[in-house]
């Protein structure tokens, strides 16, 4: 098999296709020439801060061509799924504006702090004015027996410089121990995302690509959906036990080289895999 017999290709953004403001190396020709062969591409984020909309404009600003339609962040599907699972229903949000604007779009209440004991779902995202008043309100509502539900359960957000924000699975996690409940995660490494991004590209799991650097939620999910797996290795990364990537490249520049060279894919494979 080569790249190019592939029909979609879905990346990862953050320590992929850029890292916090800056575009990475050989993000905008792939891309280009991904287009210009007719392929379709999608953008998965676990980002609970922004919509769809703002992410795209990101994308055109920094020199690559993606419409709202072709970006998928986990905050834009935690709604949907709150409304699939309990119907539409009270919420108790720790989460930015953006994510309060995602739940009541699709029909939700939301429920203030002090009124806790009303939220039949708790939902987490990344929340920059986190405190204990948040956590006791969430916590407890969890251990009463509302619905606990978290956009990721990423440790970290990743920033310039190797600097970092702590990520959403940081607040969650803070929520978990003290309530003793573990959440439900919509984000990556869960199969939802991942389905989500191959109904937009319109193409059956071995015929789509999940290229992005985390082994542990973009390797994992994508294996698990199906999809063939490019790992782009971050600067020192360590393999993580058990999960392999069917292939390995330093950046997106080479994984440009290997789609122009037509080379075969099966060979390049630097571990095993367990698929066909
Ligand atoms: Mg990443």
């Amino acid at each position: 098999m080569r790249l190019a017999d592939l029909s979609g290709f879905a990346f990862d953004l953050d320590g992929c296709v850029w890292t916090g403001a800056v575009l990475l190396p050989g993000a905008a020709d792939l891309l280009a020439a991904l287009r210009r062969r007719g392929k379709r591409a999608v953008f998965l984020t676990n980002n609970s801060r922004e919509l769809p909309e703002s992410v795209a404009r990101k994308l055109c600003d920094l020199g690559v061509e993606a419409s709202p339609r072709e970006v998928l962040t986990a905050l834009d599907l935690v709604g949907g799924e709150i409304a699939r699972r309990f119907g539409r229903t009270e919420v108790l949000v720790l989460g930015v504006e953006e994510m309060t604007r995602a739940l009541k779009a699709h029909g939700h209440r939301l429920v203030p702090l002090e009124r806790w004991r009303d939220a039949r779902v708790v939902a987490v995202g990344n929340d920059p004015a986190f405190d204990y008043a948040k956590l006791k309100a969430a916590s407890q509502a969890v251990a009463r027996g509302a619905h606990f539900v978290t956009v990721n359960l990423d440790p970290t957000l990743p920033l310039e410089k190797g600097e970092f924000d702590p990520g959403a699975g940081a607040l969650a996690e803070a929520v978990a121990v003290a309530s003793g409940v573990r959440p439900l995660v919509i984000g990556k490494p869960r199969p939802l995302i991942f389905r989500t991004a191959l109904e937009r590209l319109g193409c059956r799991p071995r015929e789509a690509a999940m290229i992005g650097d985390s082994l542990r939620s973009d390797i994992r999910g994508g294996r698990a959906a199906g999809m063939f797996t490019v790992w782009v290795v971050p600067p020192g990364a360590k393999r993580q036990g058990g999960i392999r990537p069917h292939l390995r490249v330093a950046s997106l520049t080479e994984l440009h080289a290997l789609l122009e060279e037509g080379v075969s894919i099966r060979r390049r494979r630097q571990f095993p895999s367990t698929r066909g």
